[in-house]
């Protein structure tokens, strides 16, 4: 039976950290703030910066959303982002994706100052990441390798197999893990849809990460006894027996691979929860870089 990574703990302890940083700075009259930008009005979307609001006034972070309609223009949405840029208020800012279709997503992107991009998606810190050099790293895959120290899962020398290619997880979090440097050090393969024999790639791996957006994908005979399992997936499936009438699954089949694995973690309560922390955690840095003239 596995131990299960508790990711809800982890960000509290986390939350915590950031407590006196955020002390020192306001005693340098400095109050880190977050800006978001929600386009339209996709429900998912609203929940998400909702709680990310709600995470930054627990912890004394100033936050703003700023809501537009989803018939807004390109430009329009680079004066928003020109004058959080300048604004002294805002140390960290995120445009909540999707945005609607006939909007530029990665212009908007580049369009944000790199020292205030918490999401850590502008060219510039992924740039960064890549040749291991400090920098805002994107929340979630941070998030993971935050699980894996708290839990001392060190993934140096270890086989890695990430399965899913996406420039916000799948991609950053091989490229953070095969870093030469602490909580790294592994040897990463990426998988997607085109890779040949995935059961037998996953089998493989002593550190499995799923980010496939498919519900109970990566199924128990696919995975090694011992392996460590970070889902990152979420997927709403039906449960008609439940209040809601659906209910939260990851990309793996918890059930079947927790009888197998060493750590695996839920969902919910996974790697969730370190997605909003390590945004705060982001907007933290972000102010303390700001406030030092970096
Ligand atoms: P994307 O849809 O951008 O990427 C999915 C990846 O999975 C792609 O690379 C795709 O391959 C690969 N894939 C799809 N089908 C298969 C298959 N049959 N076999 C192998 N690989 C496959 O998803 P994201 O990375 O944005 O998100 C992944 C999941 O994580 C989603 O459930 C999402 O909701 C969740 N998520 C959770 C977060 C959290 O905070 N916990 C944050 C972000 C995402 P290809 O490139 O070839 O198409």
């Amino acid at each position: 039976m596995s131990q299960i990574i508790d990711g809800k703990l982890v960000a509290k302890t986390v939350r915590k950290g950031l407590k006196p940083r955020i002390k020192q700075l306001k005693e340098q009259s400095v109050t880190p703030g977050l800006a978001a930008v929600l386009v339209g009005d996709d429900p998912a979307s609203h929940t998400y910066v909702n709680s990310k609001a709600r995470a930054c006034e627990k912890l004394g972070v100033y936050s703003e959303v700023i809501k537009r309609p989803a018939d807004i223009t390109q430009d329009d949405l680079y004066g928003i982002v020109d004058g959080l840029n300048q604004n002294d208020k805002i140390h960290g800012i995120l445009v909540q994706s999707p945005l609607p279709k006939h909007l530029d997503e990665l212009a908007v992107t580049l369009r944000i100052d790199p020292r205030k991009d918490v999401d850590g998606f502008h060219p510039h810190n992924v740039g960064m990441m890549l040749i291991g050099n400090p920098g805002l790293r994107p929340c979630t895959p941070y998030g993971m390798v935050k699980l894996l120290e708290q839990y001392e899962i060190d993934p140096s020398g270890k086989e890695v197999v990430v399965v899913g290619r996406s420039n916000i997880v799948g991609k950053p979090i091989a490229a953070m893990l095969l870093q030469k440097a602490d909580w790294a050090n592994a040897t990463v393969t990426v998988a997607h849809s085109r890779t040949a024999n995935l059961p037998e790639v996953v089998k493989r791996a002593d550190i499995v990460i799923a980010a496939i957006g498919r519900a109970e994908f990566i199924t128990g005979d696919m995975v090694k006894d011992g392996a460590v399992i970070l889902d990152v997936g979420i997927n709403r499936v039906d449960a008609p027996d439940t209040e809601k009438g659906y209910k939260l699954v990851g990309d793996v089949d918890f059930e079947a691979c927790s009888k197998k694995a060493a750590f695996i973690t839920p969902v919910p309560g996974g790697v969730g929860p370190m997605t909003i922390a390590m945004l705060l955690n982001n907007t933290v840095e972000a102010a303390e870089m700001i406030a030092a003239g970096d």
